[in-house]
């Protein structure tokens, strides 16, 4: 049982085993950057068809680091967590810059790189350069925490050290990325959170070396996040047409969705018409409900009520970028995958259903703003408080 017939174990695995990705196979450390960022938060069948387009359009750092944002988007739109197209941009800006083009290969300078983490770091550098880095994730984790028996919490301090000090000493000393890549296979085709294979017919390749297998824990371990209280929340968008255009917003920086475009929205709280006013700048009334949207977001279980809104003229400064948006306009414009959705249904118009363009993207879970103030506006149109219309 000892490390090397561990390892042999794992890449023997592995040679019969490893998932056909669209990233496997590359040692280009800026394609292996991109698949990382991609696969953050992100399961790996939703990540392919947006990888595969995200490089036709931006095949290199150059192309990455001169694009404009708004276009990188556009690619992300969809995939969600936004935040990390955007820290993907200025890690190419970074590279582009500072380092001349040439990706660095340090870990220091990798993990200062925006957006990148220590395993992002390890998983960049062993995969292109092969250097002895190791990497945790949640396959990882989980597959580590049952090979040690641990029945701690892997994200309390003194347990993830070790994780990370047990998955630093596993490590080959050659073909490290591909070592990296198998364990991760493993913890996701093996080593599976609810049916590891030990407790089906298969036996699991690494079964001597498993304390879990050996304690009967394989169910226990790794010991479970405490799952935080669901939270049901209404919100509001509003359709706002006006001489074939429709009114949307560009949320700004620093909230979720900075970036993106999408009607405007809030909490439906009793205060709709005064958070749209303050968000557009807009005196809207709210009208006829069009739709009805129902998801989860982390701990919201959000109701989104699509209705029709009028547009009664300008009220102040608005907090968001505003515009009246042609259907042709549609397609160059990023938008939240909801406000995408909303569009395609058709229920907006099929002129529009149509600029929405053929980007195939898969359905990102969306997630709403917090209203922002809570004041009375002037406005004396019916309707100001929203589920009286
Ligand atoms: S023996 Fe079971 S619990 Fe242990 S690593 Fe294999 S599949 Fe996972």
């Amino acid at each position: 049982m000892s490390l090397p017939s561990l390892r042999r174990r794992v890449f023997a695995w592995f040679s019969r085993n490893s998932r056909e990705l669209s990233w496997r196979g590359t040692r280009n450390p800026y394609e292996i950057l991109v698949s990382e960022i991609m696969l953050q938060q992100t399961t790996v069948a939703a990540v392919e068809g947006y990888y595969r387009r995200f490089l036709q359009r931006f095949p290199n750092v150059e192309s990455l680091a001169a694009a404009e944002l708004t276009e990188v988007y556009r690619y992300w739109e969809g995939l969600g967590y936004y935040r990390r197209a955007s820290q993907l941009h200025q890690a190419a800006g970074v590279i582009a810059g500072k380092h001349g083009g040439i990706f660095p290969q340090t870990f220091d300078e990798v993990l200062a790189l925006p957006g990148v983490g220590r395993y992002t770091a390890g998983a960049v550098l062993s995969i292109a350069y092969d250097q002895r880095l190791p990497i945790l994730e949640a396959n990882t984790i989980r597959l580590h925490c049952r090979l040690l028996g641990l029945t701690t919490n892997p994200f309390e301090m003194e347990t993830n050290k070790r994780l990370w000090t047990f998955a630093e000493e596993i490590l080959p000393y050659k073909n490290v990325g591909r070592f990296n890549q198998a364990l991760m296979d493993l913890g996701s085709r093996v080593c599976t959170l609810k049916q590891p294979q030990c407790l089906r017919e298969t036996p699991c390749p690494l079964f001597e070396w498993c304390q879990a297998a050996r304690l009967g824990l394989q169910r226990e371990i790794p010991v479970p996040k405490v799952k935080p209280n669901v939270e049901a929340v209404t919100e509001i968008a509003v359709l706002v047409r006006k001489r074939g255009r429709i009114l949307l917003v560009q949320y700004p920086d620093g909230v979720r969705w900075a970036g993106l475009w999408d009607f405007p929205r809030c909490r439906d709280d009793g205060f709709v018409t005064e958070t749209l006013g303050e968000l557009t700048g807009r005196r809207i009334t709210t009208g006829r409900q069009i739709a009805t949207h129902k998801h989860t977001v982390t701990r919201f279980k959000i109701t989104l009520r699509f209705v029709e809104g009028k547009d009664c003229g300008p009220l102040s400064e608005p907090q968001y970028a505003v515009r009246w948006v042609t259907p042709e306009e549609l397609n160059a414009l990023p938008m939240n995958s909801s406000g995408r959705k909303l569009l395609r249904s058709n229920i907006v118009g099929e002129k529009f259903a149509a600029g929405t363009g053929n980007h195939d993207f898969a359905d990102q879970k969306p997630t709403l703003p917090d209203s922002v103030g809570r004041r009375s506006n002037s406005c004396g149109h019916v309707g100001n408080r929203t589920g009286q219309q």
